[in-house]
Formats: C-alpha cells, structure tokens, sequence
C-alpha cells in the first residue's frame, strides 16, 4: 500500500476519536496531519484553488478525513469543499455532512426512501400548535430543535399542557424544532449502528440511565453490546446511503412494528463504539480511505 498523506480536519487532536484516527492512519504507515478548519483560510480561483494553514499552502494531500464539529459546520465545510474543488478525496463529503446536520432535512430524504421513522411534524405558524401535537398522535411526545446534539435541546412533553408550553418557548427563541411520536416501547434504548461504506462494522446499545428517556453517552447512557436483527442491518446502512455518508453512526429506536431511524451522524464518535466493542472502528475508517481514495474521485469536485 503506497503511504497517503491524509488531513483530519478536527478542532482538537486532544479528543479520543481524533487521536484514534491519527494512531490508525500511523500504523498503517500513512502519513496524517491534523489540521483545525478554522485556522484555513482560502482563496476560491477558477485557476488553482488553494488552502492555507500556518502561512503555508496545503498540497498534495491525498484523503481528508472530516471530523467538523457540529457548531462550526459551515466554516468547516467550506474549508472541506475546497479540499474537494483540489481533487482531494473525502472520507465524507461536505454536501453529505450538510445535508445530514440538518435533522429535518434528512428525515425528509429518509422517508422519501421509505426508511422507518418516528411520525414527525414540523410548522412554522403558531396557529398550528394543535394540529401537530395531534399529528404525532397526541402526547406523550418529543419536541427536538433541528441542529441539537448530544441530546440537548430534546424534550419529552407528558401531557398537552407540557408539549403547548415547550413548543411556545421554542418559538419565543426562534428555534427551528419538530415535534415526534414518543417510541415509548424503545424503553430509554437505542441503537448506534456505526456503518462504513455499505457495512454495520459495530453495534452498541446504549441505555439511558433510570429516569432519563434520552440515550446519549453525553447524558449519563450506557454502552453494551448488542446483536442487531438483519432489518435494522440493513436499515442502517440504506440510511447512510441515503444521506451519502460512507461512514455514519444511524441511530435506531426499536419500534413495535420494527426499526425506526432517529438520526444519522456524519462525525460518529469512537469512544463509546470502540470502548463496547473492542473493535478497531478508526482502523477500518482508514482501511475503507485505501480502498476508495484516488485522486479526483472526490463525486462532488465541481458540484459542491
Ligand atoms: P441528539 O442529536 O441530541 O442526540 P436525538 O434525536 O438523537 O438528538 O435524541 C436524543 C435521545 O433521545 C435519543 O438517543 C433517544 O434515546 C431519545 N429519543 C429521541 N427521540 C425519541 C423518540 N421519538 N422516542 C423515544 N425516544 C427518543
Ligand atoms: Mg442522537
């Protein structure tokens, strides 16, 4: 295998993932370099489109390796879309993360592709409280805002007197959120299914702790192994694709009536996965780069 030099593009070489990814790059002797987005800057030429970092211009980079941070999404996608117009190859495309930041953007695109999903409602006029708390069958219910994470800013409503109160603060702030169906049945678990390309290389599931609905590492879950049913193997992956992402943590809520996908994250964390699996996540991320990298094989170079 002939050595790639590979720019993970990530605010702190510090965080467990990135180190991780910089470790797997290493022993498979590439040659990673870990580059702080919103220290590039750019200058956008038909002619020779470049990056600058430190003073200095980033070439002959083969592969990038996107760990955007969802607060600085746009920045960071811009810097990663001009190492795509460079013909550089990314492990996740700009327009993917993007697109899957945006949590009812990609449910839209989920559902069109008749991907399960919790029933979802979104309105933009105060007149229409009601009629989207009944859309979703009524309370008890959840009420997300669109760019959260880490299960902040997602709230379980009990009663419609709770769900109207939520849903007039939010408006109050200007917050963009969409109400959904409660997947009481999933009984404060979900599933992390961590695809890369068109696999399920890990599987956790994580609880949350008594008295919490919401899952997530960050709010206090727990991470166990778990053997995952063929349909939501397949769920998972077919969601990925869907939001074009070759690596992505789908997160499923079992359904009575089957798998239902909640969100799909385009900078999964490691963590969790590689800590309950004690599989080597961020070497098969590299492994999947050697195989796909080729220069200008980036499908968005031109398209953004
Ligand atoms: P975030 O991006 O902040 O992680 P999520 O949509 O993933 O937001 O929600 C956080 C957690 O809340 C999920 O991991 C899950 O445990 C719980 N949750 C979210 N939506 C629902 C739902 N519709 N029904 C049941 N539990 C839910
Ligand atoms: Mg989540």
């Amino acid at each position: 295998m002939t050595q790639l030099r590979i720019a993970v593009l990530s605010q702190n070489p510090e965080l467990y993932s990135t180190r991780r990814i910089v470790e797997a790059c290493r022993a498979r002797n590439h040659d990673p370099i870990v580059i702080d987005p919103l220290r590039c800057y750019m200058n956008i030429t038909s002619h020779q489109p470049r990056i600058y970092y430190r003073e200095k211009a980033l070439d002959d980079f083969d592969a990038t390796i996107p760990r955007i941070g969802a607060s600085v999404t746009f920045y960071g996608c811009a810097v990663l879309r001009q190492f795509e117009m460079m013909g550089v190859y990314s492990l996740n495309e700009s327009v993917a993360i993007t697109r899957s930041r945006d949590k009812l953007r990609s449910l839209q695109l989920l559902s069109k592709k008749g991907i399960g999903l919790p029933i979802t409602g979104f309105a933009n006029s105060t007149k229409m409280t009601d009629n989207l708390i009944d859309l979703v069958g009524g309370p008890p219910l959840v009420i997300k805002l669109l760019e959260g994470t880490q299960g902040v800013g997602v709230v379980l409503a009990e009663t419609r007197k709770a769900a109207e109160s939520v849903i007039e603060a939010f408006r109050g702030l200007k917050a963009n959120f969409m109400v959904q169906e409660f997947i009481k049945e999933a009984a404060g678990a979900d599933i992390r299914c961590f695809v890369i390309g068109d696999k399920v290389v890990a599987s956790m599931k994580r609880q949350a702790p008594d008295g919490e609905f919401r899952s997530n590492l960050h709010r206090g879950g727990s991470a166990s192994v778990i053997k995952i049913t063929p349909e939501e193997r397949s769920t998972a992956v077919r969601a990925a694709r869907v939001m074009g992402l070759n690596v992505a943590g789908v997160d499923i809520l079992r359904g009575s009536h089957g798998p239902l996908v909640m969100e799909v994250n385009s900078s999964p964390g490691l963590e969790g996965i590689e800590n309950a699996t004690g599989k080597d996540v961020a070497g098969l991320m590299v492994h999947f780069i050697e195989k796909n990298a080729k220069p200008g094989k980036t499908r968005t170079r031109g398209r953004g």
